[in-house]
């Protein structure tokens, strides 16, 4: 029977998020219902948000307890502790492959939200866009698949649990899964939120060195150092590169775009040495006029990286982020500023604003 929840529904075309009662179809074989106890906000919600033409949940860094399972699930009881990451079928080339985040349904069921029956409703009918990333965890209730929930141990708090499922895991993973970095290598990070700074801690783990970074916020930046930059260059700077190339003898190794203009990742591509390996998280300029230009990636850059959930095994990955954080060396909890699930509308302007790095919803 379908469950009453509340859940934040954001009407399409960049409308706040509203607060309203809905109901939650059944689990699948294959999944369950979870009691949210914290959702982080990701850039990604707020980005899908404004391109839906439809009324939609978002929330795809839930974390909570197990309340019900379907008939299949072998990996988790009823009152279990989890973190809930992105979706993946486990079939295809890439699943087996274990490379899940560049599963062949990505699109399909993380954006578009698929499921075999529609999720979520209004109590007269009508469908709302449900399981986004295969949870739509801004809400009371969600339910995930059990290939994306994450057991998370009992000294980790929901709060600093749900930001593994997507930000943590992208920053960090596109330094030790995607570019394979090592010790002593360069590496230039633009754009200090939650994903850059993550990126900057893995890599200070690591051993990257130098690290050099950038942001337009000076605030930013100078988390950047207190987490291990070991360099800062003035976005503006007319000597961007020329400045990087002089401090790294001839360029870095790696440079991660998080910021996706088309300004910084020509800046990026310009700042890496022959056979470098460039990271973006989104097209480039994809929310701008401009367009890519084709014949962007010079020959002598031998690697452009499509940075997908820090090509993440969540099952993995994720208990070593959390291994990291309980030894000190990833102390992303204190990018979070909490707010409460009611404050959602208010906690969207937040992370839209910068004025917050990483904002969790509590429960
Ligand atoms: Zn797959
Ligand atoms: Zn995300």
């Amino acid at each position: 029977m379908p469950k009453s929840i509340r859940a934040a529904v954001c009407a399409g075309h960049g409308a706040a998020p509203v607060i309203e009662t809905l109901l939650l179809d059944d689990p699948l074989p294959d999944e369950m219902i979870i009691t949210v106890k914290a959702a982080a906000i990701c850039h990604t919600d707020l980005g899908i948000s404004e391109w839906s033409d439809s009324p939609r949940v978002f929330g795809h860094e839930g974390a909570g307890i197990v309340l019900q399972t379907g008939s299949a699930i072998e990996k988790f009881q009823v009152g279990d502790r989890v973190a809930a990451t992105f979706g993946f079928c486990g079939q295809c080339r890439n699943c087996k492959d274990a490379h899940p985040a560049y599963c062949f349904d990505n699109i399909n069921l993380n954006i578009e939200g698929q499921r075999a029956r529609p999720a979520l409703s209004r109590p007269d009918g009508e469908i709302i866009g449900g399981a986004f990333f295969q949870q739509s965890t801004f809400a009371s209730h969600a339910l995930v698949t059990e290939r994306n929930a994450i057991a998370i141990p009992e000294t980790l708090d929901f709060v600093t649990a749900a930001p593994l499922g997507c930000g943590i895991q992208t920053g960090a993973g596109a330094i030790i899964n995607n570019f394979s970095a090592t010790a002593g290598r360069p590496l230039l990070v633009i754009g200090c939120g939650a994903v850059g700074l993550s990126a900057i801690m893995a890599a200070k783990i690591i051993g990257c060195a130098p690290i050099i970074a950038s942001d337009i916020h000076s605030h930013r930046t100078a988390l950047a150092t207190q987490y291990g930059a070991d360099m800062i260059v003035d976005s503006a700077d007319i000597e961007f590169a020329a400045k990087i190339i002089a401090a790294t003898n001839g360029g870095v190794s790696y440079a991660l775009d998080t910021a996706g203009s088309q300004q910084t990742f020509e800046t990026a591509m310009a700042c890496l040495h022959p056979g470098g390996n460039l990271g973006i998280l989104t097209i480039p300029g994809a929310f701008e006029d401009s367009v890519p230009h084709p014949g962007g990636l010079p020959f002598m850059t031998t690697t452009m990286t499509g940075i997908i959930e820090g090509d993440s095994v969540p099952d993995q990955f994720i208990p070593w982020l959390i291994e990291q954080h309980q030894q000190g060396r990833l102390p992303y909890d204190e990018l979070i500023t909490t707010f409460p699930f009611e404050d959602i509308a208010n906690a969207f302007d937040a992370q839209r604003s910068g004025a917050a790095i990483k904002p969790v919803l509590t429960f």
